[in-house]
């Protein structure tokens, strides 16, 4: 019941569709404007392919702008930070020339800290901290080492199966490889240690950590991780890493699975290329360089993980374990700095470079915060999908096709509604999307909406000019035409009443006995040529069908007579006809080929005014019969061949006395094709032209109508 309600309502809708069409846009039923906005679409997909790298900071621009309006969802409760706060570098800030000036806090507090975590039973202990330098830097190291360094050491030499994922730093000037590494890590043999020179993302991209950098280490990273008892010829991300940790990998390199995706602990995990993200990479060159970024799947503002400040961690410590294992047990403790938020890599880079996003706002986000949403986009397996690029290409290429016809089909204000709802649906679809995880990019449909609709404007503005300069031409050529049909008109019909007017006349005075047959005869001749005239006016009326009345007669018998016929009519011209002896039996509408055939004689003589003999030749070729009407007259110039067998057109030049109207080539073309015939014309300008017909000799025959080779 619900199910024929539904069909009669589609049914209904699809009514309503056709008619609405029907009514304001029946160019939509044309299937050629159909095809050439395909055809504009297609090119417009094409362009705004080639131009999407260039789009990319405004595809991320609103990227960004829908992570920040999505509300929080719930992090990952494996994931705790332990911040190092403003209170805690600024108090390390004042005694640091004498301390230590080489890390945020003093490192013996670090230590502290570090013991007190994995007293509490944390799994993964994460380090955002550069420990690139011994400590402190300067003469007397080994006895300030001693001092500063060696609580740090202590804390990670307690016993305990934590993780530890440490940051380090690949520049050239740092010193954290040389022996203070050793000293921090060397011993560690109950320890898994990893790291990741790779814990910023050299582009900027917004909210990208960069993930991967395939094949082996540069000899530099190599040589600086030497000391490291890493297991893996490179180095994972601090943020992989601390996956890898967690899920009880030592320290699992990233594999290339394909130019989107990499494997790491068993999560596929899709890419882009970090140095520029590419978004239509089919159609773009390769990445420059192998680095590879993920996109973060933001959880929600600042402070959405539990973070504790440091502070905390040690007064909890000593006085309330309990507590500190209930925050801590089994967890992923990252430990970094918190208050740092305009120093990130990532905003430090995004400060320089305007035409990245700047992060700093309400939602920056800590280079701390950022790796504990990595880490949560990796355990939750939360990933940003980008939609394939052939999926892409099809979207944009349908929002082009849509607005093609649009514009051209509707009228400017109703195309402008279409394009900025494809426009508004796209965007509203896309921001939907990203709640999927799924990441449709809609700043390239969006231009490629706007490109279509420019280029349509354009080209349905170029089709208009043209078909107003048609529409000029024919009104002009159908003016001179009817000037000279009525003039032509007139002439037989003036002749007419001026020998009726000397009957009259003869009559009065009873002279006419002796004439009256010749002036019969002429007025007679006068009555044919006006029927002629009007004849010829409706072979070449395109509304009315050509009825033929078929029947058998000789071609060659027939052309012979109209060459005495029209040979007459001229002192000049004389018309030779040839063909072969036992002439060439025809079935057709007898009095329609002598009319056509007349007239290309006629066209022959009066387009060659210094005259000459025009050739005519008659022949038969299988069932086909041949007719070719050669002179040596004007010719016709390449240009205006094609145009010539056109209703009113005529190819004289303008000066030209040369009377005619332009409808007789049309005529004729009318009369052979009726017959399932064609004819073509040859012709060049100052030598002369060929008119070649060819007709089937056989037609269905009404029931006895052959009057073999007899005129009628
Ligand atoms: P018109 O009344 O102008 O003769 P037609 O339809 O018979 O009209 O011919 C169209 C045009 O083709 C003519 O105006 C003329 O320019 C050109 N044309 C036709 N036949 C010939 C020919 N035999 N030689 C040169 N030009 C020709």
């Amino acid at each position: 019941m619900s199910g024929s309600s539904g069909w009669i309502g589609t049914r209904r809708v699809t009514g309503r569709v056709r008619a609405w069409t029907e009514e304001h846009a029946p160019g939509l039923r044309n299937w050629r404007r159909w095809a050439s906005s395909a055809v504009l679409a297609l090119i417009a997909t094409l362009l705004i392919c080639r131009i999407s790298a260039t789009l990319s900071p405004v595809e991320f621009g609103l990227l960004n702008r829908w992570f920040a309006v999505r509300p929080a969802r719930q992090p990952s409760p494996e994931i705790v930070l332990v911040g190092i706060e403003r209170g805690d570098t600024e108090a390390h800030e004042a005694s640091r020339l004498d301390d230590c000036t080489c890390s945020a806090i003093p490192r013996r507090r670090l230590g502290a800290v570090i013991a007190a975590i994995k007293r509490a039973g944390a799994s993964v202990i994460v380090l955002d901290l550069v420990l690139r330098h011994p400590c402190p830097v300067g003469v007397n190291e080994d006895d300030h080492r001693e001092a500063h360094d060696a609580g740090l050491v202590e804390a990670l030499e307690t016993p305990g199966e934590v993780i530890l994922a440490a940051g380090v730093n690949p520049n050239p000037d740092s010193t954290y490889f040389d022996r203070p590494a050793q000293a921090f890590v060397g011993e560690l043999a109950t320890q898994r240690i990893v790291a990741s020179p790779l814990l910023h993302n050299p582009s900027g991209v917004i909210r990208g950590v960069g993930l991967i950098q395939t094949g082996a280490p540069s000899e530099m990273a190599r040589a600086l991780a030497a000391p490291l008892r890493l297991v893996g010829v490179t180095l994972a991300p601090l943020s992989m890493a601390a996956y890898a940790a967690h899920l009880g990998h030592a320290c699992e390199i990233p594999e290339v699975v394909d130019r989107n995706h990499v494997s790491c602990a068993g999560a596929r995990i899709p890419v882009w290329a970090s140095s520029s993200i590419y978004l239509l990479e089919p159609f773009m060159p390769p990445p420059r360089d192998r680095k590879y970024t993920m996109f973060i799947n933001w959880v929600g503002p600042p402070g959405t993980f539990p973070t504790y400040p440091i502070s905390a961690i040690l007064a909890n410590d000593e006085l309330a374990p309990d507590v500190l294992n209930t925050w801590l047990r089994n967890r992923i403790v990252i430990i970094g700095a918190v208050g740092e938020r305009l120093n990130t890599p990532y905003l430090g880079t995004s400060r320089h470079k305007p035409d990245q996003v700047d992060q700093r706002g309400s939602v920056t986000m800590s280079g701390l915060e950022v790796h504990a949403n990595a880490i949560d986009t990796v355990i939750s397996r939360r990933f940003l999908e980008p939609l394939p690029p052939q999926a892409m290409w099809a979207i944009i290429f349908l929002c082009s096709l849509v607005t093609a016809l649009a514009v051209r089909a509707l009228n400017t204000w109703q195309a402008i509604v279409a394009m900025a709802a494809t426009i508004g649906l796209v965007a509203f679809v896309a921001m939907h999307l990203v709640w999927l995880n799924i990441w449709l990019y809609s700043a390239t449909p969006a231009a490629s909406v706007v490109l279509c609709g420019l280029m349509t404007g354009l080209y349905s503005y170029a089709r208009s000019r043209e078909q107003t300069t048609a529409l000029e031409r024919q009104a002009v050529e159908r003016e001179a035409a009817t000037a000279t049909i009525v003039h032509d008109l007139k002439q037989p019909l003036a002749a007419i009443g001026g020998l009726t007017s000397v009957m009259q006349m003869a009559q009065t005075h009873k002279e006419l006995e002796h004439e009256e047959p010749e002036l019969l005869e002429r007025i007679s001749r006068q009555v044919e040529r006006a029927l002629s005239d009007i004849d010829e006016l409706l072979v070449a009326n395109p509304d009315r069908e050509l009825n033929l009345n078929v029947t058998r007669f000789d071609l060659l018998t027939l052309t012979r007579d109209l060459a005495v016929a029209q040979g007459a009519g001229s002192t000049i011209h004389e018309i030779e006809v040839h063909g072969p002896d036992e002439g060439v039996l025809i079935d057709g509408d007898f009095a329609y080929l002598a009319r056509a055939i007349s007239n290309l004689m006629d066209n022959a003589m009066k387009y060659w005014p210094d005259g000459g003999t025009v050739l005519v030749e008659a022949g038969a070729l299988g069932d086909t019969a041949l007719l070719r009407v050669l002179d040596q007259g004007m010719g016709i110039s390449a240009d205006n061949q094609p145009s010539i067998f056109d209703r009113y057109h005529r190819a004289v030049p303008e000066d030209s006395s040369i009377p005619g109207t332009g409808i007789g080539l049309y005529s004729v073309k009318r009369i052979v094709e009726a017959h399932g015939g064609d004819i073509e014309v040859d012709s060049e300008l100052g030598r002369g032209s060929t008119f070649a017909i060819r007709l089937p000799l056989r037609q269905p025959l009404p029931q006895a109508s052959t009057s073999e080779g007899l005129l009628p």
